[in-house]
Order: structure tokens, then C-alpha cells, then sequence
């Protein structure tokens, strides 16, 4: 299994626009950060993670025309904007892709981009991306199984991907005890850490890299790899300060497992 972070950032990118970097360094390319999108590679079979606003550039940056499955983790713009070029690549790119996401995300998708799907019924939309709805549980691809777990974001209830020993935890601020059952004793974890050093105010859905360290202590993945990273988080500066074990996603970052 090969996993590629096609983006490695925060809601907004970073430089998000306006060209505003945060802490980040701008001469360090690591902090360039486009939404945050996984490719999973089994068997030769691509498995996609999320299309945000970026979407359309990171598959002709890293050369990918066939998606065989996707996975809409949750409802936010940064992780589903694309949608619209995602049927256009499905239209190139051969075929129908497979598409596992909740009735929630469903619900939000066919609302906010109602234009897209108010003509299906006379037009494509539904050929190329075959909606499956799924609450969680595990499905088959390419030869191996894939599991999909909840975890909870705010008022949304985002799924996160495990196969084998590797598992991708997206947008979260609780994991719900049946999924930290099954995310314990990974290789590696890839999992969103949006705020960095900051400490992550009571009220905001995401964590920072202190409460991903304690929630290791339970896991114990050997590699944890932290994503989703914000305009608080400069690479260089954050990655020296990390505990053994703990390293920073970054736009492009490639591992076998
Ligand atoms: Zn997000
Ligand atoms: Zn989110």
C-alpha cells in the first residue's frame, strides 16, 4: 500500500489568499500547503480521499487520471469544493468512481451544489460518481479491506479510513470509544493536528499537537504523521520540537506501508 498527501493543509491553504503566511516560513516549500486530499494506492487500485478546492491541481500535479473509489470524509467546503471537477475527471478519466460517504454528507453535497445535481435525472452526474451511503463499517477494494470509522467534528460526524495497519483520521475534536478500539497499534497514523502548537481553544472542532500526543499514549502507532496543518504551524520550526515518532505531512509526502 502506498499513501501520497496530495494536501497537507488547513481549510484555507496556505499562503491562504491574499498571500498571508501565518508563522509559516514562505522559503521553506514544505509550508505550501493545498487542501487537504489522501491518495491511497492498493494493488495498483487508487483510492481518494476528499476533494477540496484544490483538487483539480493536485491531479495534474502528481499525473493521476483514474480514481477507482472516493471517500468524502465529512461536509465542509475544504474537503468537497472540487466536486464539480471531479465529474469532469470521471468523464476523461474512464468511468464511474465509486463514491462511500454518510447520509449527512450526502445531505450537505446535493444541497450545496444542487445546480449540479438538479439535471441529473436527464444528465451524468449520478453514472460517474456512484453515491454509496454508508454509516460506517468495511468495504472491499482492490483485495484488501478497508474499514471506515466515526469520529465526531462540531455537530458533524466525519468517517476516518483504516487498512491494515495504516489509518487517516480527518477533521475531529472526539473520537468515540469504538473507533479508538480499532485505531490502536497502527504503523501509522496519519491524523489532523489543524492547530499546531497553539493550544485548541475549548470550543474549536479540531486538535492541537498536545492532545495528539496524549492520544497516542493510548493508541501507540509507531509513526504518527500530523495533518491538516494551519497557518499556525511553520515545518521547520514545529517538526525540530516533536517527540520521536511524531513528524509533519507536508504537500507530496510519499510512504509504503
Ligand atoms: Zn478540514
Ligand atoms: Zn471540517
Amino acid at each position: 500500500m502506498k499513501v501520497k498527501i496530495l494536501g497537507s493543509g488547513g481549510s484555507k491553504g496556505i499562503p491562504q489568499a491574499g498571500n498571508f503566511w501565518g508563522e509559516a516560513n514562505p522559503s521553506n516549500n514544505k509550508n505550501r500547503r493545498t487542501r487537504c486530499s489522501i491518495l491511497v494506492e492498493i494493488n495498483s487500485k487508487n483510492f481518494l480521499i476528499d476533494t477540496g478546492l484544490d483538487f483539480r491541481n493536485q491531479m495534474n500535479l502528481h499525473n493521476i487520471s483514474k480514481v477507482d473509489a472516493l471517500l468524502y470524509t465529512h461536509g465542509h467546503s475544504d474537503h468537497i469544493d472540487g466536486i464539480s471537477d471531479v465529474l469532469e475527471f470521471g468523464l476523461d478519466g474512464g468511468g464511474e468512481i465509486k463514491t462511500y460517504l454518510t447520509k449527512e454528507t450526502h445531505g450537505i453535497i446535493t444541497h450545496r451544489f444542487s445546480d449540479l445535481f438538479d439535471s441529473i435525472k436527464n444528465f451524468r452526474t449520478y453514472h460517474f460518481v456512484n453515491f454509496n451511503l454508508i454509516e460506517g463499517g468495511k468495504v472491499d477494494f482492490s483485495g484488501k479491506e478497508v474499514e471506515l470509522l466515526k469520529v465526531k467534528h462540531g455537530n458533524l460526524n466525519p468517517l476516518a479510513f483504516r487498512c491494515e495497519n495504516f489509518a487517516y483520521v480527518p477533521d475531529f475534536n472526539e473520537i468515540p470509544e469504538e473507533t479508538l478500539k480499532r485505531l490502536e497499534g497502527l504503523d501509522v497514523l496519519l491524523i489532523n493536528a489543524n492547530e499546531g502548537f497553539h493550544k485548541a481553544s475549548p470550543t474549536t472542532t479540531h486538535r492541537d499537537f498536545y492532545q495528539i500526543m496524549e492520544l497516542n499514549e493510548c493508541l501507540k502507532a509507531k509513526k504518527v504523521i500530523l495533518n491538516h496543518l494551519s497557518n499556525y504551524v511553520d515545518h521547520e520550526r514545529d517538526e525540530a520540537k516533536l517527540p520521536e515518532g511524531f513528524v509533519l505531512a507536508y504537500d507530496g509526502m510519499e510512504f509504503e506501508i
